[in-house]
């Protein structure tokens, strides 16, 4: 089965419109497909009914930030009732700690000659989901850096001044979102945090323990080494195996939809906890 269970829209950092995104998918052969917007379901909630075709099944889904010990996790969250009160409630402080931190990172910015970001990320993003890549397209709009990813680089990747986390929720906390909602808890590209091989050990056992059912073992194109060491630890702790893309927008051939590896055999998949053919309840929501 063609399963992309990670994907953006214009909901948050994406390029496409959901409908638009639905499309694209189809189109790569998809047949299990969630949304999974950055603290947001407003994506998938603009389509969930307009998606009527059957060779490709919409499920519903939310990526949310989050701290472990201090680092920022990415927790997605699969088959959430979008409208539960403690998603719902969860969902709005997400989307008030994403407003006071666009604030702070425009202020340190500021500080360092850079005035206008807050502004500008705040009419670039519009309704969506204001996040640290609307940043880095002012860095890059008013020549401050070349590039997105020297934006990052430079200022707002992991310990630069822009990476601001305080206002994050603990990760246990999200995921009790996700599990009260009836979802299911998938620890997001595990590969991205740039932990020794302790420290992920440390964090999957913790992910477990609080009600984690699931790590992304395929993120977009990888090596077989990454996939096979992701399976395993994965088999380690009892947890099932994820699968997407992160698609963000078409000019990144290495998160397209669609195109994930097949997972090694000794994995367990999670989609036919999620699927329709499972009989499990998995009706939009
Ligand atoms: P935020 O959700 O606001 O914390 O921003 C994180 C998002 O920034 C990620 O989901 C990616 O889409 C994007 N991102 C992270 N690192 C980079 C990078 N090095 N270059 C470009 N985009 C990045
Ligand atoms: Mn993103
Ligand atoms: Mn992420
Ligand atoms: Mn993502």
């Amino acid at each position: 089965m063609n399963v992309d269970l990670h994907s953006h829209t214009t909901a948050s950092d994406g390029a496409l419109s959901p409908m638009d995104l639905l499309l694209r998918a189809k189109q790569q052969g998809v047949e299990l497909m969630a949304i999974t917007d950055h603290d947001t379901v407003a994506g998938y909630r603009s389509v969930r009914d307009q998606w009527q075709d059957a060779s490709m099944q919409l499920i519903s889904g939310v990526e949310l930030s989050c701290l472990w010990h201090r680092r920022l996790i990415h927790v997605v969250g699969l088959n959430i009732n979008i409208d539960h009160p403690s998603l719902q409630a969860g969902l709005a402080t997400q989307q008030q700690a994403r407003l006071d931190r666009a604030v702070l990172i425009g202020e340190k910015l500021a500080k360092q000659g850079f005035a206008g970001g807050y502004r500008f990320a705040a009419e670039l993003a519009g309704d969506s989901q204001i996040g640290r890549p609307h940043f880095a397209k002012f860095l890059v709009d008013c020549g401050h850096v070349s590039s997105e990813s020297e934006a990052f680089k430079r200022y707002l990747g992991a310990g630069k001044i822009g990476d601001v986390k305080s206002s994050w929720p603990e990760m246990a906390t999200v995921i009790q979102w996700i599990t009260d909602s009836g979802g299911v808890a998938v620890l997001a590209h595990p590969l991205h945090y740039k932990m020794t091989a302790t420290k992920l050990r440390g964090l999957v056992d913790d992910f477990k323990t609080q009600g984690g059912s699931a790590l992304e073992v395929i993120s977009g194109k990888q090596t077989k080494d990454r996939t096979q060491y992701l399976a395993q630890l994965a088999e380690q702790f009892g947890l099932m195996a994820s699968t997407g893309s992160d698609f963000h927008r078409p000019d990144m051939p290495w998160n397209e939809l669609g195109q994930a590896a097949i997972l090694p055999k000794h994995c367990q998949p999670l989609w036919p906890l999620l699927s329709r053919e499972s009989g499990v309840s998995s009706t939009p929501q």
